[in-house]
């Protein structure tokens, strides 16, 4: 049978380039778990996804009601899940003010990184129970949460801190909206909530990886300067970034090429090892890469778990 994959945020940039290098090899029927529902259908259909290839169906990430909503649709749909990828991402790095999920989560963390970890807990269990030969649960990451590398050095930082502001609920109100209990910057919300998305890949891989089978992994795909990503970012940014991006650092790929290397990670059957951040050196060849120190901070990656469970009520 075909492989079945969901992934989030599979409307535009590099989870609509993975849904269609999946979708064209003929062996995995997508799902696409989108906010949208006609712009992911118009969006399939741009990239020409075969209709039996792909099924649309709607989550909003930023509100934990949908995400149980879309985990009860998914569950009745009968389908086995092969592999999850959890893509989708907000950036607002021209914010001035706090903006909140439904459950009134700083926007950024509340749907980067809250609503993809109660997704994926509750959809663990589906994986589990999968008889595909390989089972992937896939959060991408990003080069911009960690410090050791250039690109994640340029201020504002990523920075946990001691997660207070997420321990006191990251509303803004009675806590801060910044995980660090910080000022609200919106590029810092953006970065952090990548520093989750690792440290919770790899809490994962420590919690579940022997006893469930199933291979957790992350990747920074590369700077894919032209997606949606970047949409509330002033003019002049994004005109500069793409040529800065290819001829200055020249860590620019295409997004069809970040697609491809996405898709790797879900099927390539040479990237099956579990707790790995993968990345493309410069002749699109995979490699383990290195996490920065908080980005591989086992202790916070305990802490980020459990405070993460109350948060979204699963503890
Ligand atoms: P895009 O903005 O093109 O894609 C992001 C997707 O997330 C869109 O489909 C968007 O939906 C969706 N999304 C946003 N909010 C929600 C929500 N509340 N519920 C459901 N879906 C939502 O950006 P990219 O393709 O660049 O980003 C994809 C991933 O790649 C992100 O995780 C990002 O951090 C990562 N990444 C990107 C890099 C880059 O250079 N671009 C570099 C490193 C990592 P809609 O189509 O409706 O707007």
């Amino acid at each position: 049978r075909k492989g079945n994959v969901i992934i989030t945020g599979a409307s535009s940039g590099l989870g609509l380039a993975t849904a269609k290098a999946l979708a064209d090899t003929g062996e995995w029927h997508v799902i696409m778990a989108c906010r949208n529902f006609l712009k992911a259908e118009k969006s399939a259909k741009s990239v020409g996804i075969a209709k039996e290839n792909y099924t649309v169906m709607h989550l909003d990430l930023s509100s934990l009601e949908s995400v149980r909503q879309f985990v009860d649709t998914f569950k009745r749909s009968g389908r086995p899940l092969d592999a999850l990828v959890c893509n989708a991402a907000i950036y607002l790095p021209t914010a001035k003010e706090p903006t909140y999920t439904a459950e009134g989560f700083e926007l950024s963390v509340g749907t980067n990184h809250l609503g993809h970890f109660l997704l994926s807990r509750l959809l663990l269990d589906d994986l589990q129970k999968s008889d595909y030969p390989q089972k992937r649960l896939i959060i991408v990451g990003s080069i911009t949460g960690n410090t050791n590398t250039l690109a994640g050095n340029v201020p504002p930082k990523a920075n946990l801190g001691d997660l207070r502001g997420l321990a006191g609920g990251l509303n803004g109100l009675n806590s801060s909206a910044m995980i660090d209990g910080g000022e609200f910057d919106g590029a810092k919300a953006y970065k952090d909530s990548k520093v989750c998305n690792m440290l919770t890949m790899q809490e994962f891989h420590r919690r579940y990886h022997e006893e469930t089978g199933v291979t957790f992994s992350s990747l920074y795909p590369g700077c894919i300067a032209t997606t949606g990503l970047f949409r509330e970012h002033i003019p002049l940014f994004r005109l500069l970034f793409p040529p800065f991006q290819k001829y200055i650092t020249k860590g620019y790929v295409s997004e069809e090429e970040a697609g491809k290397r996405l898709a790797q990670v879900v099927s390539d059957s040479s990237l099956t090892k579990s707790g790995v951040y993968w990345s493309w050196n410069k002749n699109s060849a995979s490699f383990e890469n290195q996490l920065s120190q908080e980005a591989s901070d086992a202790e916070k990656a305990r802490k980020l778990w459990e405070v993460s469970e109350k948060l979204v009520g699963l503890a």
